[in-house]
């Protein structure tokens, strides 16, 4: 019955999410979700606001939410836009700011929800090809162009690119907007959001759903100068008016202000991640240099796509993406307590063994 279609609609190609599975003691390393709980502020903020008050709307313009993002950010809170998820963040960044007659430009490998939004907003793109080693290279973005958008670190392949290269990237490309996903910076690397005053054509995008282990509560935001948060504005109050509820803006305002918890858990991830790295490298995986809460790896004698399925024999699920062809080799793996990898290790020694 897709004759009641609007026309748009029949060449989605939409999104795939990673498995958000119905089992439990599965050992989940699919979707880069943290392995630690989030902070007991958040958790006593949000019990606090099942209350009475969830009759009224809540705030639309998530103004105290903003002010805690702008003072752990060093910036003003006209300077922060929030959203229900990054993914809605990215959704109104496209709409806002991308949409031009040029193409835009990212990664052919890359977060691979940007060239779904561009379908939905019908915005041309131009994938760019990674290096042979998986790295950005910044001269190919030194092009005309309609916007230029990456992960930092990349994703899936965890590699982070220097700021000093993002900033060439941004001195030579004055007239079209960067956006500077950092779904994945505190597990690493330097941010972008001291160069936003300096550069008006920086949006920077940052997520609670992993470092701060909020996934569930459905929190990202923005950073950027005035006038781009404005566009994003006259979107987001052309769509949807309240897309943070009163859990989420009071969870993530608490999460914000623990920043020493948050920061505690993101130290954890890391030195697991160091060492995961190490046993991997034991068993004769490859692993590409990871900033991230996940690693990329392949094994030269196994294909990913049947590593995959025999961890899952074992119950841990990891994340393969058979396409682009490049990156069918690898899995995806988010880094998860020592326990789990613990579990992980044991699972490919017997696969790689035999
Ligand atoms: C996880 C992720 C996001 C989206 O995160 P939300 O949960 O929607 O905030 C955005 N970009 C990249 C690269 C991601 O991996």
């Amino acid at each position: 019955m897709s004759r009641y279609w609007s026309a748009v609609v029949h060449g989605l190609t939409p999104y795939v999410p990673g498995e958000q599975p119905k089992l439990a003691n599965l050992v989940k390393l699919n979707t880069n979700e943290n392995p630690y709980g989030p902070s007991p502020k958040v958790l006593d903020a949000v019990r606090a606001e099942a209350a009475d008050t969830l009759r009224l709307y809540p705030d639309p313009n998530s103004d105290r939410l903003r002010a805690g993002i702008a003072a752990y950010h060093g910036v003003t809170a006209e300077q922060v836009f929030v959203g229900n998820g990054s993914d809605e963040v990215l959704a109104h960044a496209f709409m806002a700011l991308l949409k031009h007659d040029q193409a835009i430009l990212f990664p052919d490998i890359s977060y691979s929800f940007y060239p779904v939004y561009c379908g939905l907003y019908e915005i041309a793109y131009r994938q760019i090809p990674l290096t042979e080693s998986f790295e950005i290279k910044v001269d190919d973005y030194l092009v005309p162009n309609g916007g230029v958008i990456f992960p930092n670190p990349n994703a899936p392949t965890g590699r982070l690119l220097a700021l000093d290269q993002i900033e060439r990237l941004l001195a030579g490309n004055p007239d079209s907007v960067v956006v500077i996903d950092e779904a994945y910076i505190d597990f690493g690397g330097d941010s972008v959001v001291g160069l936003v005053a300096r550069y008006p054509q920086l949006l920077v995008t940052r997520t609670l759903s992993k470092s701060h282990a909020l996934a569930g509560l459905r929190v990202g935001y923005a950073i950027g100068q005035p006038h781009l948060i404005e566009a994003l504005n006259r979107v987001k109050d052309s769509f949807n008016s309240y897309p943070l509820d009163r859990f989420a803006q009071a969870g993530a305002l608490a999460s914000m202000e623990d920043r020493g918890y948050f920061e505690s858990i993101c130290v954890k991830v890391v030195a697991t991640r160091t060492r995961l790295v190490a046993e991997m490298e034991q068993l004769g995986f490859e692993v590409l240099p990871s900033a991230a809460n996940f690693i990329f790896a392949r094994h030269p004698a196994h294909e990913g796509v049947t590593l995959a399925a025999s961890l899952r024999e074992h119950s841990i699920i990891v994340r393969h993406f058979k396409n682009p062809a490049r990156i069918a080799p690898f899995l995806r793996i988010t880094v998860g307590t020592n326990a789990q990898c613990d579990a992980l290790l044991a699972a490919l020694k017997a696969i790689v063994a035999c």
